[in-house]
């Protein structure tokens, strides 16, 4: 599992520092790149190996002025993610690989005031419910405090998760209770799945709740199949094309032993990874997934490639996919820009294939820019579910660092399914 960042954790042993005479004092940051801190210098030591890269890049770009002013004074929520994001992109491209999670959230979390974006003076002054949100002051405090509300709790639940989580454990492993048979009902969300169906009593919470994280993509999947109709009797190999795809989704293949157990018709489950993001395939988690589903499991990576542009590559005789699906891939991101490589792809999709579209979005605003591009296109697209809550959502919350719609978002949150039919025969 990754681990993520908190500026008020120390971010080697994940302690919080304790209160002198009712106030949180800050425990020493970094001195290279001022955003991460520690609650010992050994620590720091200790942590410097895996820090030591992106803490340099970012001492050097301060020194040149390429840095993008992340405590600007003047920053809106627009300015200030802006500035976050091309701060990772350069960062990116210096380093000449992808951010890992602790990394990002370093430059999306900064030891900034919740209201006016402005950096924090010496001690802490935080909602003292879910010791996540700080503040520049009281006064910043209580005019935040009803936006603040609505998110507390999740926030809350988040940083337990992150406090004591296992990060050593396989990412979403559970034994399915022996009690599930055929007979079973399939279960009505996550949470109920959860409870009724496998074996957690052992977890903690926070282990409980991450791995809802690796589970809600097998699910979601699970889910759109049985929604979509797309397994008719006669049907017994399943080809299943995950767009996009990066390291969390590939993890899905560990535990597909749930998608197995809800769509027994399928024999043989065909899966193919791709996208710019995908990651070379692990040949550890593919050698486990191949052993343990044997001769059930077709698995293709299709790394640093577009999906159209593979399509078109592959030869003619190649499988059609059944289903395609884009966990949260955010459509509409690059949306009018160059960068917009989306918009190819969905073109070859809405013109080539007959299919199903499977799209999750981390927020309800995302899955409706998402869907944009498929709401017009009758009669190609037939609409199944149109950015509705997934009831297979993660239930684990994350910090949104675009702060304008709401502080957290979950993995798959919202779900929308089209099924694409094209006048020609394939
Ligand atoms: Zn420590
Ligand atoms: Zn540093
Ligand atoms: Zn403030
Ligand atoms: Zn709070």
């Amino acid at each position: 599992m990754e681990k993520d960042f908190y500026h008020h954790v120390c971010h080697a042993c994940r302690s919080v520092p304790e209160p002198v005479a009712g106030v949180y004092q800050k425990f020493k940051s970094c001195s290279g790149c001022k955003l991460i801190s520690y609650c010992s210098v050994s620590h720091q030591r200790a942590d410097w190996p895996s820090h030591k890269s992106v803490c340099r890049h970012i001492k050097r770009m301060t020194e040149s002025y390429q840095f993008p002013a992340l405590f600007d004074l003047t920053h809106s929520p627009q300015s200030l993610y802006q500035a976050q994001n091309e701060t990772i992109l350069l960062l990116e491209q210096s380093l000449n690989r992808p951010l890992r999670l602790d990394e990002r959230s370093s430059i999306f979390f900064p030891d900034i005031c919740g209201l006016c974006l402005r950096p924090n003076g010496k001690a802490y002054i935080f909602c003292s419910r879910c010791q996540v949100q700080f503040y520049c002051s009281d006064e910043h405090k209580n005019i935040h405090a009803a936006i603040h509300e609505k998110d507390c709790q999740s926030l809350k639940l988040g940083f337990q998760v992150f406090k004591d989580r296992n990060l050593d454990t396989m990412p979403g492993r559970a034994d399915i209770k022996q009690s599930v048979n055929s007979g079973m009902k399939f279960p009505a969300s996550l949470d109920d799945y959860l409870s009724t169906c496998l074996d957690v009593d052992s977890l903690s919470l926070a282990d409980r709740i991450g791995l809802t994280d690796v589970l809600s993509y097998v699910m979601t999947l699970v889910y759109a199949v049985r929604k979509s109709n797309v397994l008719t009797v006669d049907k017994s190999s399943l080809c299943v094309h995950i767009i996009g795809a990066n390291v969390v989704e590939s993890n899905m293949l560990v535990i597909l032993e749930h998608f197995f157990l809800w769509l027994d018709t399928v024999r043989v489950l065909d899966l193919v990874f791709v996208g710019p993001d995908c990651p070379p395939p692990d040949s550890d988690l593919i050698e486990y997934a191949m052993l343990k589903f044997r001769n059930r499991l077709s698995v293709k990576f299709h790394e640093r490639v577009l999906y159209h542009d593979m399509m078109k590559a592959l030869p003619q005789t190649a499988r059609k996919p059944d289903l395609i699906v884009a966990f949260n891939c955010g459509f509409h991101e690059y949306e009018g820009l160059e960068t917009d490589t989306w918009l190819p792809t969905i073109e070859y999709i809405l013109t080539n294939l007959s299919t199903i579209l499977v799209c999750t979005a981390y927020t309800p605003l995302e899955a409706e820019n998402d869907s944009k591009p498929f709401v017009k296109r009758n009669p190609q697209v037939r609409t199944i579910k149109f950015c509705e809550r997934n009831p297979f959502r993660s239930l684990m919350p994350y910090r949104n660092p675009e702060r304008t719609e709401s502080s957290v978002f979950f993995f798959n949150q919202m779900l929308s399914i089209f099924s694409i039919e094209q006048d020609i025969p394939q």
